[in-house]
């Protein structure tokens, strides 16, 4: 294929120009066009059994760029347009981010879809369509507010199918509309599919902000991804949402089994079924009832459908694990309530612990249960995750199916987090140990040879600074800020939320503060980097961005601090600020109280990216401490046994906030949200409830490890300046990154789990 004719013949159609009269966005919706059908010819992978990941979220990110890469013409592209005078970045500058998830869980989803294909894997996901995807973020007054992302535009990679299925509610029926986003495999000539079900008449944007009528479910079931569950008509929406998307796909499934040839009792042979995490869970009672409908006797479909399902816990976390009341069901898919009855009885039957039932005393539904129960297999995302479940969590299952339990450590596709997202850091790996790592991540290892080579080492910190220019410049234009690329950029990108502990570095940036204030001035400039959303619900997440943005304008417009301490919230933190930002991050920020995180998977891209990771002993942080040993890491914390001690009643161990806020060191620090520099700019209100609540209550333990926090960033930012030393930590980081490939976590999967 000559690319640049095909190019032609597509600006031709569509605007009657040639390419080199086309401006940014006429080019990119050509390439977008040439692309889509590049990969939408391409056929399936081959495989008898194949895979249907189920999730709620796909946090995909922009496509041109990746799908150029899969399809293997990215250079051809980039070379055709500079033959033109254009630069292939400034046209996938023009494509908006679809916002279909909320962080790591649909990041990771969209990591697997990638890795699937790669490997030519025959499996496709299965999701929603949201209109306004999340939200998009802005800043007003140091405050988070939310206004609709509409993504979607007349050109965009949604291809319609002109397949549709019977959604049967309470009450009414509701078509399901499919639309499909092609995955083309690297390496391959093959594609997989995305999956993504829709109304027939979606509602428009709401008008305020993201308001809108939550009753009006056949309009409104696609607007956004978790309507606010603040209330019952949001919590119901959610319901409802999940059983449109379970109902649907599972008729997709059982249709394309009967069109490649088999019967409804061999599911199991060649069908497999991820669910991620518990919002897909109600399709194993539906794909029950849709085969006893289709003839199958009640055993014989909880037999099939258990030899199908696998689920993946994402959480330890008490108020993350779905339960949904059963008159909820009851008024969404009441057809399903029998059904959940009967399996809860069947569990009941065979043991008596009512801790493993499905239905609770209550009549709440507990999904995971029901997922542990009638799935073949139960996976963590990191060994220590992967333990904590076993040992606490879902021990009482664990003792009833051990079998079932594995671990799948977490990983991310360095295509996009590398190899597209940081070329010339790429150029440099593929100069020093050639090109094949990216089949074969594990290679990276060989990088270790130049450890002693200085003239690497230089190179390598030029990458990271040049990196940091670039992410300067992008910042500059996008939100008006000038950094300072040779301060050390110290970045915590991820969900807003307690347990990851912003409010933690937030305490960090006040001692750094005071200590200026007070003459002491550190060794380096800092830049403390956050990007984070908080859920519209989540009062205390609010609070905490408003802190955040609080400390970055007082230091902003102080001349004394701001030359060595820099604080500055991206807006809108989404993939492609992650891809932009994480290239020319120095520190990687993974604090997470000890045994709250799963994984994380942002500790995965920031490493494999050269940052020297800052953490506490959880999730996949402990994989990346055993890999890169102790010196090339800054771990601090409570472990997490001593953690999980800590949360329990008995002994008279239980954390108490108090017993840490009375001390000399951290007194000054949380009673500083109620000094009077930080009162004059923010809102009294919102700062005196973060602080009652740091002193009286701090449930994720912020105070527990704050002094030990502040002493081994302190030792980073002084380390830092012994560039040689830091950049051999850098190397090795990136050299041991190779095992967190999504390649190999979906190898794991697929020996494992799936058995393609
Ligand atoms: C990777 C990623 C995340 C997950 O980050 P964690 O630090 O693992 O929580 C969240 N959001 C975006 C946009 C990401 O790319």
């Amino acid at each position: 294929m000559d690319l640049k004719e095909y190019l032609g013949q597509i600006t031709q159609e569509r605007f009657t120009l040639a390419p080199e009269q086309c401006d940014d966005r006429q080019l990119y919706v050509a390439l977008l066009a040439l692309t889509r059908r590049l990969a939408e010819e391409r056929p399936a992978p081959e495989g008898d059994r194949k895979l249907y990941y189920f999730s709620a979220e796909f946090l995909m990110g922009k496509l041109l760029d990746n799908n150029l890469l899969a399809l293997g013409i990215r250079e051809q592209a980039r070379e055709v347009l500079a033959g033109m005078g254009r630069d292939l970045n400034a046209v996938e500058e023009r494509e908006p981010e679809p916002s279909l998830g909320n962080g790591g869980l649909g990041r990771l989803a969209a990591c697997f879809l990638d890795s699937i294909a790669a490997l030519g894997l025959r499996g496709d996901g299965v999701g929603l369509n949201y209109h306004y995807g999340l939200f998009r973020q802005k800043f007003v007054d140091c405050k988070q507010h939310e206004v609709p992302d509409p993504w979607m535009e007349a050109e965009s990679w949604l291809i319609p199918t002109g397949k549709t299925f019977t959604v049967p509610f309470g009450g009414f029926d509701l078509t399901a509309k499919l639309w499909d986003v092609a995955i083309p495999g690297a390496y391959n000539d093959r594609a997989n599919r995305l999956h993504l079900f829709d109304v027939e008449e979606p509602a428009g944007a709401p008008e305020n902000g993201i308001d809108f009528d939550k009753t009006d479910i056949v309009h409104h079931m696609t607007s956004f991804l978790y309507p606010d569950d603040g209330d019952e008509a949001g919590r119901l929406l959610r319901v409802y949402q999940q059983y449109f998307m379970v109902s649907a796909g599972a008729q997709l499934i059982l249709q394309e089994l009967e069109e490649r040839g088999y019967g409804f009792r061999e599911l199991a042979d060649h069908v497999a079924i991820q669910i991620n995490d518990t919002h897909p869970s109600m399709v194993i009672p539906e794909l029950i009832r849709l085969l006893t409908v289709r003839g199958l006797t009640m055993d014989e479909a909880i037999e099939q459908v258990r030899r199908t399902c696998a689920y993946t816990n994402h959480t330890i976390l008490a108020e993350a694990l779905e339960k949904w009341p059963l008159t909820f069901i009851e008024r969404v898919a009441p057809q399903l309530v029998l059904i959940i009855r009967e399996l809860d009885r069947r569990v009941r039957e065979a043991c008596p612990d009512p801790t493993v039932a499905i239905l609770d005393g209550q009549n709440l539904v507990h999904m995971a249960h029901m997922d542990i129960h009638y799935g073949y297999s139960v996976n963590g995302v990191a060994a220590l995750h992967t333990e904590i479940l076993k040992k606490s969590e879902l021990k009482a299952f664990y003792d009833l199916y051990p079998d079932k339990f594995n671990n799948k450590t977490n990983g991310i596709t360095l295509r996009r987090w590398l190899e597209a997202c940081n070329p010339e850091l790429t150029a440099l790996i593929d100069e020093c140990i050639g090109s094949d790592w990216r089949q074969n991540p594990g290679k990276l290892v060989g990088l270790l040879d130049f450890i002693d080579n200085d003239r690497v080492l230089e190179h390598l910190l030029a990458v990271k600074h040049s990196a940091k220019e670039r992410f300067c410049r992008e910042l500059k234009d996008a939100q008006g800020v000038a950094l300072d690329p040779d301060s050390i950029f110290d970045v915590q990108i991820k969900r807003l939320h307690e347990y990851k502990r912003q409010q933690m570095n937030a305490l960090y940036v006040i001692h750094k503060y005071l200590d200026i204030r007070a003459g002491r001035i550190p060794s380096h400039p800092l830049t403390v980097i956050f990007g984070a959303k908080a859920a519209p619900a989540y009062v205390m997440a609010k609070h905490i961005i408003h802190l955040i943005l609080c400390l970055q304008a007082l230091i902003e417009n102080d001349p004394a601090v701001r030359p060595w301490l820099r604080v500055m919230m991206l807006e809108n933190y989404n993939v492609t600020w992650a891809e932009r930002l994480i290239p020319a991050a120095d520190i990687s920020e993974q604090i997470s109280l000890a045994s709250k995180e799963a994984s994380g998977t942002g500790n995965m891209k920031l490493m494999a990216n050269g940052a020297v990771t800052l953490g506490t002993m959880d999730g996949a942080n402990v994989e990346i401490a055993e890999l890169v040993g102790p010196d090339n890491i800054y771990a601090f914390g409570t472990d997490s046994d001593r953690v999980i001690r800590l949360y329990d009643d008995r002994g008279g161990q239980r954390y108490r906030a108090r017993d840490y806020y009375h001390t000399l060191r951290v007194e000054p620090l949380v009673d500083f949200l109620l000094s009077p520099e930080l009162l004059d700019i923010g809102d009294p209100k919102s700062l005196a409830a973060l602080w009652r609540d740091m002193k009286g209550k701090d449930w994720f333990m912020a105070l527990l490890d704050v002094e030990e926090y502040i002493a081994v960033k302190d030792l980073a930012v002084r380390q830092y300046s012994d560039r040689k030393s830091w950049a051999r930590k850098m190397l090795v980081n990136i050299a041991k990154s190779g095992y967190f490939s999504s390649d190999r976590t979906i190898r794991q999967y697929n020996e494992d789990i799936w058995r393609l």
